[in-house]
């Protein structure tokens, strides 16, 4: 060594010059490799922060899709939406457990609550039902709401973060639906909310799913160095995690022993070749560092593969030509293919979309430098076709892509059960049959064209389905269904609105001729007898028709008319159709009118009783008086009940009339001079629509009238139908102390039946037999036979509409019990009537 530096020898001077500009070729070396190796460090660390983002990310996501998800399974219920839609039922919700306490035992949902914009329903918090409404622990319910109903049109639920409790918190909302009618959404639509606070345990499982490490919570709005970051919208707060720095770590392994080495040179400059030496060894050790923190790095790469394969999605890369790189294990079982098999193919090979070219959306993501979706098909294994959806997203590194990563998630199921929602939104349940919404469609479609819409009611369908059961009632139904399929074309359209109302839509009906042999056809297939196991039944139609050549107009319009059309038609007796004309309109129009003023008019004292005696055969001793209601409309005068009774019948009207009716015949009755009975008529409808055994409870307690004073004329219909409740509504009645009548004997379904099983006391021979009395002898042979059989079952025997002598002559002959009649009286006024009474007590005095 010495002599190489001592030595001035040209040699050792050649020597020297060549480890001179050898040394400061190698410093320059050194230098470049330290600038590149920065550089690569720095790349590693970005690489590093966008795959634990994207992991991150896709954690999140899954964990978001699986919450609605299982919300959806709560919201989109029949029994929720019966028990929840409307006014919270809780001993369902939360007794039952349907939407209770497990939710937080078991699923662990710190809230789970039902709001519309007027509150909080019910609340279920910390599995204990809670009075404390969502507002209470979070100033998000305005935005869930939003959220939910934005969802709602998707079909889908809503899910997102927000603070509650002052927690930051994952949710999931959905609009409470049926099933059975998925777009029938009462306003305001309720929402079905769950929350669950992210705590640093769910966290920490949560990251454990993606192998990241760390999970936390921050305020912070930007990363620190060797941390990820991501905002969680509406809670105010950021998820962070621990991200691997390797290229750090790289420069730290490597940049000191770079130091020394390029301090070892410039000793080497000084003390040449035995530093020459030294330098060589300290780069051996450098490159021998190196390559560890590479292997470092790989196994950090190896590390994010083995997360990939648990995700339930599979996970793609490809190299900046399309061609993939790496799928990740779940490829294989959810595809059936291999990995190998597909690894340096084209992407574009494997998906296919039918509304773009895969390879040129995902040159625009690397232009854009954002991510995307797109909805794809595939073949399985099998040649199956299935649906997926990718999202992807540039490798851009420094400036430049590198390939392109993304996730692809199949959803073949999921298309599946959105068209099979579609067809429920669409499609009556029970029939099959196309819905009000599908009806919709088809006339907007059709609107350009001619078609003939028929409204169809079932007559006869109710008593069916009250005395044989729902059951029963479905199988008339689906049977109707089925014969008006065939009836029809393809190119026609039958559809259930509901209930027994089916629409038919003929697409091109001909002339109307074409169209009455159509009807004609109609009635006589669904008049045909139907089989339910073991009882035949029959069932009738009406139908309105309405053709739009003649009124054309939109599709609720046209509905109307079939509507009003069919009013017609059943006002005509049924078992018929009937066109719709503009006339049928005013009469329905005039009808809506009567009803409103007959709303208002009760309340306002327009209703008056009038009072028709019933008298002993001798014609003379008042047995009773029968309350006719009057109205003494502002406008038309003095109404019969024909023009109004009908019409209350059709709504809840009748029960305030029949109330009001019913109290004031008692409290007239209670100031009579005479003690005779006072009979009041009832609507079958009152039956059907209230506790017509409080109702007259009431009227009896409100007035102080006994009980035996009170009479109530009952017609055979109100048994039609429901069989079993009438008589258990009847004998309650007798158990009251009433009297009951059964009015207008004769012309109802199958009288002697009835007659022997209900409690009623006496009978009334309807006028049409009583007024051919003298005209017919087959007449008076009926009227004989009904007070035969009257005698028999010790019932009271009355004869009304009795008009001449000669009938009363007749009646007396035949022994019937009382009479009643304009012969005898006219219903008249409470005052007149007090005074014949006052008449007929002075005749009683003079006449011993
Ligand atoms: P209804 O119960 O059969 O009442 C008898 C009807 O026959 C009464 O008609 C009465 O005025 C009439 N009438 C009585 N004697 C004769 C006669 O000799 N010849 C003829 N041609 N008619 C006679 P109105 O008052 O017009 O009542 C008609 C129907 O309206 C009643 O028939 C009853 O079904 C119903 N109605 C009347 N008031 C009430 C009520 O308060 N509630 C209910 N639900 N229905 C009532
Ligand atoms: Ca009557
Ligand atoms: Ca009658």
């Amino acid at each position: 060594m010495d002599a190489i530096l001592g030595n001035g020898s040209p040699r050792s001077q050649v020597v020297r010059q060549l480890i001179l500009v050898f040394s400061g070729l190698l410093i320059v070396a050194l230098l470049l490799g330290l600038v590149s190796l920065y550089r690569i460090a720095q790349t590693l660390d970005e690489r590093e922060q966008a795959q634990s983002r994207f992991y991150a990310e896709s954690a999140l996501a899954q964990l978001q899709k699986n919450e609605r998800n299982y919300l959806l399974t709560h919201a989109f219920w029949q029994a929720a939406y019966d028990h929840l839609a409307g006014a919270a039922d809780s001993h369902w919700a939360f007794d039952e457990d349907n939407v209770g306490q497990t939710l937080y035992t078991e699923d662990g949902y710190e809230g789970v609550f039902v709001l519309d914009d007027d509150g909080t329903h019910y609340a279920v918090l910390d599995g204990q039902l809670s009075d404390q409404g969502f507002d209470h622990h979070s100033a998000s319910g305005g935005r869930v709401l939003q959220l939910a109903r934005q969802a709602v049109q998707r079909e889908q639920a809503a899910s997102g973060y927000l603070l509650f409790r002052g927690q930051p918190a994952l949710f999931a909302a959905a609009v409470i639906r049926s099933p059975s009618a998925p777009h029938h959404l009462p306003a305001p639509a309720a929402v079905l909310l769950f929350v669950r606070v992210l705590d640093p345990a769910m966290l920490e499982a949560l990251g454990r799913t993606v192998g990241l490490s760390d999970f936390a919570l921050s305020t912070a709005a930007s990363a620190e160095p060797g941390r990820g970051l991501l905002p969680l919208e509406g809670s105010g707060q950021a998820l962070t995690w621990h991200v691997e720095q390797p290229g750090s770590t790289l420069i730290r392994t490597v940049v000191a022993p770079f130091a020394v080495a390029l301090l070892v040179i410039v000793m080497f400059m000084l003390v040449f070749a035995r530093q020459a030496m030294r330098t060589s060894a300290s780069i051996d050790r450098s490159h021998r560092q190196l390559a560890a923190s590479k292997s470092a790095l790989e196994t950090s790469e190896a590390r994010f593969k083995a997360v990939a394969e648990a995700a339930s999605d599979w996970i793609w890369e490809t190299d900046a030509q399309q061609h993939l790189t790496y799928l990740s294990a779940r490829f294989a079982e959810l595809t059936g293919h291999t990995v190998a098999q597909w690894l340096q193919r084209p992407l574009k090979q494997l998906l296919d979309c039918d509304t773009l070219d895969i390879e040129a959306w995902l040159h625009g993501l690397a232009a854009s430098e954002a991510s995307g979706n797109l909805r794809c098909q595939y073949r399985d294994r099998a040649g199956q076709q299935r649906e997926c959806r990718i999202a992807a997203r540039a490798i851009i590194e420094q400036g430049i892509c590198k390939g392109f990563r993304g996730t692809c998630s199949d959803i073949t199921d999921e298309v599946a059960a959105h068209a099979q929602i579609q067809h429920l939104s669409l499609h009556d349940a029970l029939t099959g049959l196309p819905n009000r919404n599908k009806l919709f469609r088809f006339l907007e479609q059709a609107e350009a064209g001619q078609i003939a819409l028929l409204m169809l009611d079932l007559d006869n369908f109710k008593p069916i389905n009250d005395s044989l059961g729902h059951s029963a009632g479905d199988a008339v139904l689906i049977e109707v269904a089925l014969r008006l399929g065939q009836m029809t074309r393809d190119s026609d359209l039958v559809a259930r609105l509901g209930g027994d109302e089916f629409i038919v839509v003929l697409a091109r009906p001909g002339q109307q001729e074409e169209v009455d042999r159509f009807c004609l056809r109609l009635i006589e297939t669904l008049r045909q007898p139907i089989t339910l196991d073991g009882h035949t039944v029959q069932i009738g139609v009406s139908l309105g028709v309405v053709l739009s050549a003649q009124y054309p107009a939109a599709p609720n319009e046209l509905i109307r008319y079939a509507d009003v059309a069919l009013y017609g038609a059943k006002q005509a007796g049924k078992n018929t159709w009937r066109y719709f004309s503009p006339q049928m309109n005013a009469a329905l129009l005039e009808k809506r009118t009567l009803e409103r003023e007959l709303r208002e008019g009760i309340p306002r004292n327009e209703l008056v009783l009038h009072f028709q005696p019933r008298y002993k055969v001798d014609g003379i001793t008042v047995a009773s008086a029968e309350a006719l209601v009057r109205w003494r409309h502002p406008r038309l005068g003095l109404l019969r009940p024909d023009r109004f009774i009908p019409l209350a019948e059709e709504s809840d009207l009748i029960v305030q009339l029949g109330n009001w009716v019913l109290r004031e015949a008692c409290e007239r009755a209670r100031a009579w001079p005479l003690a005779v009975m006072v009979s009041v008529n009832m609507s079958p409808a009152q039956f059907r629509r209230s506790d017509v055994v409080r109702d007259v409870a009431d009227a009896l307690r409100c007035s102080g009238l006994p009980a035996q004073r009170l009479e109530l004329e009952i017609t055979e219909n109100v048994m039609l139908n429901d069989v079993e409740g009438a008589l258990h509504t009847m004998t309650a009645l007798k158990e009251l102390g009433v009297r009951l009548n059964m009015d207008d004997f004769g012309t109802g379904y199958s009288s002697l039946g009835y007659l022997r099983t209900y409690p009623f006391d006496s009978i009334k021979i309807d006028k049409r037999f009583v007024q051919s009395l003298g005209k017919s002898d087959s007449d008076r042979s009926v009227v004989q036979a009904i007070i035969n059989l009257g005698n028999a079952m010790g019932m009271t025997v009355t004869a009304e509409g009795v008009e001449t002598p000669e009938q009363l002559a007749l009646l007396s002959d035949d022994q019937c019990h009382e009479v009643q009649g304009f012969l005898l009286s006219k219903p008249v006024e409470n005052q007149v009537l007090m005074r014949l009474m006052e008449a007929g007590k002075a005749a009683d005095r003079v006449m011993p």
